[in-house]
């Protein structure tokens, strides 16, 4: 590529194009200023001289020769301011240009700056979410073509591979599901009405106490009988995500705990486990799409598409309320939901 070609690529970015708009403003401005500043100000020269004569009246000097040389100077002196602010205001404005690239371009990148976060994170969403969904695909497509070299499949084959490929559709179907509902309008409105908490906790609780024996963990439900301003089938969504980590990330005989504390007008539910717990260096990214923290733990089949923390985000924004998280390695990790009161 030459050097025009290459100079030519890169004034056709976006920031540089920016910037250039930016620039073509403040010359424009400064520019026009200049103009109006020249005229205004050598407008005066223009104008007649007054005859010398008629103000200084010198004796022993005849006075036409006197006022056509004090014309002359007067004369030559304007046309001397005149060269001079020309020149002045050229290197003002050529001053005026070197800044104002500079400030063009710093203001044009941090205009820019969001968007550009924005384009990388939808990039980085589509190509982690073609990733996962490569995933299963490739699983069954391996499936079906080992089941097609065989000649002959005995009935209990024929099941097995039927059994492994609902089961690897189910999972595809669940992930696109789950695509679908973070990419699902943000903004959409959600009505909140005054739940009884304790209702909702049982619920949530209900579709995890299979998984939770199947480990040997405990659920122990101490949620107070109050009543927040929330979506029930929302908040049991958000429950159910936290309880499911719970109980993946905690290993066989632990426990899992549900507390509630109320402070001034906000109810906290606390989701307590004595789990894996969570690295302080994974913590501030667990609720990211796609982030699974500890990559050897979340590799076996239990684990899920490190999108389930994203929803419960996502869904905590549409009922108003909060969710955060601390943790100890090795000791568990507690999942704190802030949702407001009803008055
Ligand atoms: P996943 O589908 O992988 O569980 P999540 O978004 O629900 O994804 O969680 C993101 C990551 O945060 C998990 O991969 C896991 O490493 C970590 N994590 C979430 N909840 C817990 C928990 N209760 N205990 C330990 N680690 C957890």
């Amino acid at each position: 590529m030459s050097k025009t070609e290459q100079f030519m690529t890169i004034i056709k970015t976006p920031t540089y194009r920016l910037a250039l708009t930016y620039l073509a403003i403040i010359m424009l401005m400064s520019i026009s200023f200049s103009v109006i500043f020249y005229n205004a100000t050598t407008r005066p020269f223009d104008r007649p001289n007054t005859p010398a004569s008629s103000q200084v009246n010198l004796p022993f000097t005849d006075p036409r020769v006197f006022d056509i040389q004090v014309r002359q100077a007067i004369t030559e002196r304007l046309e001397q301011t005149r060269q001079e602010l020309f020149i002045r205001l050229i290197w003002i404005n050529g001053c005026i240009l070197l800044v104002g690239a500079g400030v063009s371009y710093f203001l044009a990148r941090k205009s820019l700056e969001p968007i550009e976060q924005t384009m990388e994170a939808q990039a980085q969403f589509i190509s982690d979410a073609s990733h996962e969904l490569r995933t299963p695909l490739t699983v069954l497509q391996t499936t079906n073509e080992v089941a097609l070299r065989k000649k002959k499949l005995s009935a209990a084959e024929t099941t097995e591979i039927l059994e492994h490929n609902v089961t690897e559709t189910k999972k595809l179907r669940d992930l696109s599901n789950t695509l679908l509902e973070l990419l699902s309008d943000e903004t959409s409105d959600v009505t909140l009405e005054p739940i009884d908490i304790q209702e909702v906790v049982r619920d949530a609780m209900q579709s995890i106490i299979p998984l939770a024996q199947s480990k040997d963990i405990s659920v122990d439900d101490r949620v107070e009988n109050t009543t927040a301003l929330t979506n029930k089938s929302l908040l049991e969504q958000l429950l159910g995500v936290l309880l499911d980590n719970a109980v993946k990330y905690s290993p066989s005989g632990g426990k899992i705990t549900l507390t509630s504390t109320v402070q001034g007008k906000t109810l906290s539910l606390h989701v307590q486990d004595t789990g894996y717990g969570i690295r302080a260096s994974d913590l501030p990214h667990i609720f990211q799409r796609f982030y699974r923290a500890d990559k050897s733990r979340t590799s076996d089949e239990s684990s899920g598409y490190g999108l389930g923390l994203a929803i419960a985000e996502k869904i905590s924004k549409k009922i108003h309320a909060q969710i955060e998280a601390t943790s100890t390695r090795g000791k568990g990790s507690i999942f704190t939901v802030r949702l407001p009161l009803d008055d």
